[in-house]
């Protein structure tokens, strides 16, 4: 039996709601697929639908109460907006909870770090942190992952992101971190930013919404990071900065990938030197390890703790998880980066490619999408990093990958096909005992069917 989280009357209090009849609800969603037992629905009226229509579904699937804007039988909050609703109801989690909380944006890495940064601080004792879940990072996602936190939490790790500019202005005010992290500054989204300085400036807004004393967390190995020291400076009691290079605060002055395709490294947090494992292979991981550790120093969480949980780390769905195809009378090595794509995360898992042992290194590429008019040179500069991982073969999927296709000819086995279904079929005839691939692409290229149909066939 999960804890109580909210009761009707602390929901019509937060709301300014009236309740129904009192009820006591464990878990909150918007999503009625979603809806398990004891859970609050909070029936949302978008464009495309009305949440108010799956009520019945909600309740048949064990809902405990709802949010709604239209009195219904079953027991509920009524409010004017449930949209404001779910808002309020973040804003009464931050205020009514002691715990220290993380806010973590950047073009790439957001789910990566709050993932291992939710797994270095509930090492200690299970339960004390809580996180957001997937990548719910925006306008619904952030409020809805602070109404889900437990009231005793000690750490709340947020993950925040934005497609335009403003929208972090927004969502730091509903989280009010107390340490705010920049994983990167990388072109992602470049279609809706002048260019990437601007881009460092809607990522800096993150830093507005720090509690006082508020520790800010930024890439010391970024061009822009000046920029973003100096958006922290009015709102920052401090500033951290973290990389491979000497000059950061937290750095590593180590960093061995061993055989297995774990990193070694050992680190320097503040006066401490820090050595440790990190499960997940490549730079962009220490990176990532890097910014955690300033964070969990930050809070005054364990150190060792985290470093333990970095050598625990499990590669995330899409995001890097790795798993062994039989193939004829061997196998072949997949790596599924398949969730997203931009230049810099490209890079990043091409050089992990390019480190694997393998008899031969094929790419399933989707296009990158969202990069506007720059699109072209981003993809056909892909061709430098692929060459540099020793890659002899490789399927690219989608239009704006032509640019691409024209740098690789005469380079080795590369084809152009129009969707994730032709990679697919192309794939299957390409593969061969001791190949190691990587699969990668932009979300809606749908190149995680590919993922789904390999993976049935282990
Ligand atoms: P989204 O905006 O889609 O939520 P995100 O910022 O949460 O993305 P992740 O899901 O953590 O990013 O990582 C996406 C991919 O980016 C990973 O699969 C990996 O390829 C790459 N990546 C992760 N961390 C870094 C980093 N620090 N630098 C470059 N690439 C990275
Ligand atoms: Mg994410």
């Amino acid at each position: 039996m999960s804890a109580s989280l909210w009761t009707s009357a602390d929901i019509a209090v937060a709301t300014g709601g009236t309740a129904s009849t009192p009820f006591t609800t464990t878990g909150v969603t918007f999503d009625s697929r979603e809806v398990g037992p004891g859970d609050l629905f909070i029936a949302l009226t978008g464009e495309a639908t009305d949440g108010h229509r799956f009520l019945s579904q909600a309740f048949a699937q064990g809902a405990a109460g709802a949010i709604v804007s239209h009195p219904v039988e079953h027991p509920h909050v009524l409010v004017s907006d449930t949209t404001a609703a779910l808002d309020a109801l973040a804003r009464a989690s931050r205020a009514r909870t002691d715990a220290k909380i993380i806010g973590v944006t950047g073009s790439v890495g957001k789910t990566g770090t709050k993932e291992a940064l939710f797994a270095a601080l509930d090492r200690g004792a299970r339960g004390q942190a809580h996180r957001s879940v997937k990548s719910y990072n925006n306008h619904t996602g952030v409020p809805l992952s602070l109404s889900r936190m437990p009231a005793q939490t000690r750490f709340g790790v947020f993950e925040m992101g934005m497609n335009h500019a403003g929208e972090l202005a927004q969502l730091t005010q509903l989280v009010r971190p107390h340490v705010a992290i920049v994983t990167t500054i990388a072109p992602a989204h470049t279609a809706f930013f002048r260019d990437e300085a601007a881009i460092a400036d809607a990522k800096g807004e993150i830093f507005a919404g720090l509690e006082p004393g508020g520790v800010a967390i930024v890439p010391y190995d970024s061009p822009h990071r000046d920029r973003l020291i100096a958006a922290a400076a009015p709102h920052a009691a401090r500033t951290v900065t973290f990389g491979l290079d000497k000059g950061a605060d937290v750095r590593a002055i180590e960093s061995m990938r061993l055989a297995s395709g774990a990193t070694f490294v050992t680190a320097v947090v503040g006066e401490r030197e820090l050595s440790f494992t990190i499960s997940q292979p490549g730079q962009h991981w220490v990176s990532n390890s890097l910014a955690v550790l300033a964070a969990v120093d930050a809070v005054g969480g364990d150190l060792a703790a985290a470093g333990l949980a970095l050598a625990e780390l499990g590669g995330l769905v899409g995001r890097g998880a790795r798993f062994t195809l039989p193939v004829g009378d061997g196998d072949a090595l997949i790596i599924d980066e398949s969730y997203n794509a931009n230049p810099s995360s490209m890079r990043a898992t091409l050089a992990v490619l390019g480190a694997e042992r393998a008899d031969r290194k094929i790419v399933v590429l989707g296009e990158m999408r969202e990069l506007g008019e720059r699109s072209d040179g981003y993809h056909a500069a892909l061709v430098e990093p692929i060459l540099a991982a020793g890659v002899e073969a490789g399927i690219l999927v989608g239009e704006a990958m032509a640019p691409l296709v024209n740098a690789l000819e005469g380079k080795g086995d590369f084809v152009h096909v129009a969707d994730a279904a032709a990679a697919r079929a192309k794939l299957t005839q390409m593969l061969a005992p001791g190949d190691a691939v990587l699969i990668k692409g932009s979300n809606g290229v749908g190149l995680s069917a590919i993922v789904a149909d390999l993976r049935s066939r282990i």
